[in-house]
């Protein structure tokens, strides 16, 4: 990799889904990589990926796949991280640049440093950006454009390293940001993995009522919105909810304990206290969508 041309030889993306394959789309877009390698679980998805061109070729072994790699992208679950960075350990590169896409990245660090020790050049990253679907099909090049990505290097990352992984991701048409880990987890929680949770517990929770076929049958817009992301891959929240279980708790009690509140104000039906939390949060919301469109 050249900081002139930003040109990568050898791109391997580990996980060939959604994101991994939306990222080596978006490098191939830009004209960014010679070659692109893949490797993951199984050999349909990978051989797919090639007929899709989203990569070049394929080994299932991950350690053959990164040896020639002058860029590592790690993009599986994160369950799965620790056996990944073990297994590729041995045949990097010492130049090799490694990087991940994982939604959590405490986490994602310890797995890491297991494999890898204080590596200069392994950049925690994590693109918030994303839909609902999984697998290399569901890839595509613009997934990234105008969306953040955070990094969080750590204290033995080159910086170096880290304005290489910069560079890449703002080829591929996002915004980038640096965060602590801790600050990245408790965020996140907050934004992305509490909603996740809430939505998938409110379509479990119906689903078991009694009468949930009909309760589903008469289910509107407001419905499909708030419950899209329940469609979400269940292995990947099972792994972020148990990844990042802290923040995640921290983000939860708070919530509960505003949503005893709001059932306290439902069952003594004071509408103007209602009324109140209503219009703080559409303030809040009408705020957010606003800057979204800017
Ligand atoms: P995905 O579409 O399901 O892709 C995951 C890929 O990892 C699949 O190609 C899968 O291979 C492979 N894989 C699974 N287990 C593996 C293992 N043990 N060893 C090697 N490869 C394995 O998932 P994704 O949505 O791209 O998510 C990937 C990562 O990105 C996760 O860490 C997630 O936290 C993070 N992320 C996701 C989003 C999102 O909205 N989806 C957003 C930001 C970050 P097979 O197809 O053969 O099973």
């Amino acid at each position: 990799m050249t900081a002139e041309t930003m040109a990568v030889g050898q791109l391997t993306v580990i996980g060939v889904g959604l994101i991994g394959g939306s990222f080596a789309r978006a490098l191939r877009q830009a004209g960014l990589v010679r070659a692109v390698v893949g490797s993951g679980r199984g050999e349909a998805n990978l051989r797919r990926a090639v007929e899709l061109g989203v990569i070049d070729r394929y080994e299932l072994d991950p350690a053959r796949a990164v040896a020639e790699a002058d860029v590592v992208v790690v993009g599986v679950p994160l369950g799965a991280m620790r056996s990944v960075f073990t297994a590729i350990a041995p045949a990097l590169k010492p130049s090799a640049i490694v990087t991940d896409v994982g939604s959590a990245k405490a986490s994602v660090v310890a797995d890491a440093r297991a494999a890898f020790g204080a590596r200069p050049t392994f950049v925690p990253g994590h693109p918030i950006a994303g839909t609902e679907k999984s697998g290399v099909e569901a890839s595509f090049a613009e997934l990234f454009q105008r969306r953040k990505v955070i990094l969080t290097p750590l204290p033995e990352t080159d910086p170096a390293a880290t304005a290489a992984v910069r560079s890449l991701w703002e080829a591929a048409g996002a915004e980038v940001l640096e965060m602590s880990v801790a600050h990245h987890d408790a965020v996140l929680a907050a934004t992305s993995h509490l909603p996740h949770l809430l939505a998938y517990g409110l379509v479990d929770t119906l689903s078991r009522w009694d009468d949930s076929s009909e309760i589903f049958q008469y289910a509107a817009g407001g419905f499909r919105d708030f419950t899209r992301i329940a469609s979400s891959d269940p292995i990947m929240w099972r792994d972020i909810c148990v990844a990042n279980r802290e923040a995640v708790s921290a983000a939860l009690d708070r919530y509960l304990e505003d949503l005893t509140a709001l059932a306290a104000l439902v069952r003594a039906g004071d509408g103007a206290a209602l009324e109140a939390v209503f219009r703080r949060a559409k303030e809040t919301r009408d705020r957010y969508v606003a800057m979204l469109e800017q």
